[in-house]
């Protein structure tokens, strides 16, 4: 797996630095997002270090959705949001390629 050694993701990825770790599999990692928009905002990233869904090899891009999908039947989520951001202009903000699943509570479900 290719990294880069400035890359926080990529840290997260080696246990460099610590995350909820959701899922992990030879080619993909999931976690949750430290600042989560609602319970159980989850990252969803490949183990190959890319900035852009352009940088990143099929196999492994094939590999990230099923990971999705386990992730929003595990939460139980209704109603969810898959985001995928590439660039500054697109508000990416870590440049390692991710892929957010956020649940979208009802209004009632808060946080907590
Ligand atoms: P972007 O705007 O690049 O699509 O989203 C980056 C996401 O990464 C943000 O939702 C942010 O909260 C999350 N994030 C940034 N740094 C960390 C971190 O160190 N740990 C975790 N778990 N999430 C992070
Ligand atoms: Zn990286």
């Amino acid at each position: 797996m290719s990294s880069l050694a400035s890359c926080i993701f990529c840290k997260i990825i080696k246990g460099d630095i610590p995350s909820f770790k959701l899922y992990e599999s030879e080619k993909v990692f999931a976690f949750l997002d430290i600042n989560p928009l609602s319970k159980g905002h989850a990252l969803v990233i490949p183990k190959h270090h890319g900035e852009k869904i352009t940088d990143i090899p099929d196999d492994m891009l094939s590999e990230i959705l099923p990971v999705v999908k386990k992730l929003v039947k595990a939460t139980g989520a209704e109603n969810y949001n898959v985001l995928q951001n590439n660039g500054r202009l697109a508000h990416q903000e870590v440049d390692h390629v991710h892929f957010h699943m956020i649940p979208k509570p009802n209004q009632t479900e808060g946080l907590s």
